[in-house]
């Protein structure tokens, strides 16, 4: 490709030997009819079924079906991570691959950014009747506890579904994180944004490949990529026992003076108390540090510049310099 295509849209796909045909069938009119220049990013994350022949197929007749493929499977997460890196499109649109997000609304998300000159446009989930009652409230657990890491500036219910400017994307490729969890780190950029509103779909074939355990890791990377509060656990902990133990101590002392305790009783109890809440806190402390040291590793950068009015002006002061050679 010679010059950049406006749009690029990413997708993750692991397996989906059944799902994939009926998406690029419903995938492909779409983009087709957007009147704009685009490419398909998709990212085979290490597939073993009929996918990545399939995907030749593919883009034997469709050349704007870009295949890049893992040599194994590394989750959903690196698969939109190696997508985004790649993506050469001004606007970038990340999609699942079993048509559980509506490839319609594409037009309407760039639509949207390009009206309103957003960075980010946020397909944002109304109705989750289709997913079963578990998925549902392990989701709703999910998005609360995200939410009160990141802000309110994560969107209820945004998964993958969403559309980034090149500013957006090139700002998450300084992001140095290995694991990156990209649903909240695009509401963390703090960037213009948008949502549209989707019903999600059911899967269209084949089944899920976010089991108990992927879910739970999700959501452990989640929290230790934007907190350090679990490290911390054992401060509070800590200094709750230091509480406990002045109390029980009090008790102690006061049972002993009656006389109502076994000899070595008193001593050992509160010796037993003491070195416990003192070992929690030292504990802690380490936490503290380690937490410190993990967000210097992280080297996340301290801010992104949304306008800086220096630059306007270079701009016209370019702008002028060309209309006077011309
Ligand atoms: N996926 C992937 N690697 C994985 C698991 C999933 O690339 O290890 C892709 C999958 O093909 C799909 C998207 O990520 O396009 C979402 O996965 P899935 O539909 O299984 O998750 P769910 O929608 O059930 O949460
Ligand atoms: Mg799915």
């Amino acid at each position: 490709m010679t010059t950049a295509p406006e749009l690029s849209v990413v997708m993750p796909i692991y397996n989906e030997q059944d799902a994939l045909p009926l998406t690029v069938e419903r995938l492909r009119p779409i983009l087709d009819g957007l009147g704009v220049e685009y490419e398909v990013v998709g990212v085979d994350d290490g597939s073993t079924d009929a996918t990545p022949l399939q995907m030749q197929k593919i883009r034997q007749d469709w050349p704007e079906f870009r295949i890049v493929r893992f040599s194994r499977n590394s989750g959903h997460q690196a698969a939109l991570k190696a997508g985004l890196h790649r993506a050469f499109g001004d606007y970038v649109v990340s999609i699942d691959a079993d048509l559980q997000d509506p490839p319609e609304k594409i037009p309407e998300m760039l639509e949207l950014a390009r009206e309103r000159s957003l960075d980010i446009v946020y397909g944002v989930r109304g109705d989750r009747g289709t997913d079963s009652f578990f998925k549902r409230r392990t989701a709703g657990g999910y998005y609360w506890l995200m939410r009160k890491l990141v802000g309110k500036r994560m969107p209820n219910q945004a998964g993958d579904y969403r559309l980034l400017s090149r500013a957006a994307v090139d700002a998450l490729k300084t992001m140095p994180e290995h694991q990156p969890v990209y649903r909240l780190l695009v509401p963390w950029l703090g960037f213009p944004s948008g949502e549209v509103v989707y019903v999600r779909e059911e899967r269209v074939a084949g089944a899920t490949h976010y089991p108990i355990g992927k879910m739970v890791h999700l959501a452990l990377d989640s929290v230790t990529n934007f907190s350090a509060a679990p490290l911390r656990l054992a401060t509070w902990l800590g200094l709750g026992s230091f509480l406990v133990c002045l109390v029980l101590g009090a008790y102690t002392a006061i049972e002993h003076a009656i006389g109502n305790t076994v000899p070595g009783w008193s001593s050992l109890f509160i010796g037993m108390l003491f070195i416990g809440a003192v070992q929690l806190i030292c504990v802690g402390l380490l936490g503290e540090y380690v937490g410190r040291i993990y967000s210097a590793v992280q080297a996340r950068p301290a801010y992104f510049i949304g306008y800086d009015s220096a630059e306007e002006s270079a701009a016209a002061e370019a702008e002028k310099l060309s209309d006077c050679v011309r």
